[in-house]
């Protein structure tokens, strides 16, 4: 599949990952890892029909309170929740 160009600013579009940070009532759901074509210059990135579904998919489970997301503020980091969810993550960035 052709990348194609930017439809805004004409940049030869690369194929990369991005990720979409939603809001939904006190809850921030972030989803990473999306495979997208995104524009070197502006950012901007365009996801594939399925791409587009599976996201569709993600925020229905959430808004529907299938799919569980910590209660955090855009630009927060919940030391503890991240304790909770990534242990080895943590154990990254300690001191040694
Ligand atoms: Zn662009």
């Amino acid at each position: 599949m052709d990348p194609g160009e930017c439809l805004l600013c004409k940049s030869k579009m690369r194929e990369g990952t991005t990720e979409i940070i939603a809001r939904v009532g006190e809850q921030v759901v972030i989803i990473k890892n999306i495979p997208a074509f995104v524009c070197p210059n502006c950012d901007e990135a365009y996801y594939s029909i399925d791409t587009q579904r599976k996201i569709d998919r993600i925020m229905k489970a959430f808004h529907e309170g299938r799919l569980l997301a910590r209660p955090l503020a855009a630009g927060e980091v919940d030391l503890k929740a991240l304790e909770a969810i990534q242990p080895a993550a943590c154990a990254a960035i300690e001191d040694h």
